[in-house]
């Protein structure tokens, strides 16, 4: 992780490690993406290892195969409030826990909850946490439901090479798995990716949790298991840096965790279907 500042490569002006563009407003890529390419050969070294580490245990190769496609076709999804999801519709835009605090949507988490957030967001993207908005990475739509969400809406890759990077688990695991709670912790190498590599990594993730009778079907389950709680989340987390929010224009599924229960969110979730139709959103 370039914690140091880095050169514009157009006009090598020194940039700090959290910046856009450089003071003569080049576009220098986004940190989290800086981040995630900066490991990419350790994470190439992670990956190597756990393949032939799978070959030596006799995974078939065509398993793997199928996990690396699966990794290819999935996407990022948002577990939400039926009520975000509709305001989303109507031209809002999805906003991260900081941005919601920040703009008064909502009042600040618990004293405790407040400051874990903000150690963990910090020690991930320090000095711009509060650009990062969190999803997991879906192979079918669905997506974790310990949000308290009635949707998952997902988003399509489109320029996601650009501002997208992502982590091997989801951010809270990772931060107590690696301790990275000490003073002077250093985040390790090779458990974040670009979107380019997001097979590169599911494998490296998943490829020692596979055996020669693994079922294909188990694999949409290894990738993303929804948990009863957060820490049950199996997952691998997309980041995706959205200054004052992602907005919908990508979105091409949302997709119902459930039937309504009552004749209010009857009509509520009617609404969602109708608004969906306006935009080709497929609905599910
Ligand atoms: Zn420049």
């Amino acid at each position: 992780m370039p914690t140091h500042s880095i050169k514009c490569p157009v006009c090598g002006d020194t940039i700090d490690y959290w910046r856009v563009y450089c003071r003569r407003e080049h576009f220098v890529g986004y940190p989290n993406r800086r981040a995630a390419e900066g490991e990419s050969d350790e994470l190439a070294a992670r990956h190597e290892k756990a393949r032939q580490d799978a070959s030596k245990r006799r995974v078939p190769s065509s398993l793997l195969a199928k996990l690396e496609a699966l990794a290819e076709a999935s996407q990022p999804v948002i577990d939400m409030r039926v009520s975000v999801c509709d305001n989303l519709l109507r031209g809002g835009k999805y906003r991260n826990y900081d941005q919601r605090v920040e703009s008064d949507e909502r009042p600040p988490a618990s004293a405790q909850d407040h400051a874990d957030r903000e150690m963990v967001g910090s020690r991930l993207f320090p000095r711009y946490s509060q650009h990062i908005v969190y999803a997991a990475l879906s192979a079918d739509g669905r997506g974790t439901k310990t949000y308290g969400g009635e949707v998952w809406m997902r988003w399509t890759p489109f320029f996601f090479d650009r501002w997208v990077s992502l982590l091997e688990e989801n951010s809270f695991t990772f931060y107590e798995q690696h301790s990275l709670g000490r003073i002077g912790a250093v985040v390790p190498t090779g458990y974040r990716a670009v979107w380019e590599d997001r097979a590169k990594l599911v494998i490296t993730k998943l490829a020692p949790r596979l055996t020669s009778a693994t079922a294909a079907r188990d694999l949409e389950e290894l990738l993303l298991h929804a948990g009863e709680t957060r820490k049950d989340d199996k997952l691998v987390e997309v980041h995706i840096y959205a200054e004052g929010g992602l907005d919908t224009r990508d979105v091409d599924l949302v997709a119902f965790q459930r039937p309504p229960g009552t004749a209010d969110e009857e009509q509520k979730w009617a609404q969602i279907r109708d608004m969906c139709a306006q935009r080709s959103i497929v609905v599910r």
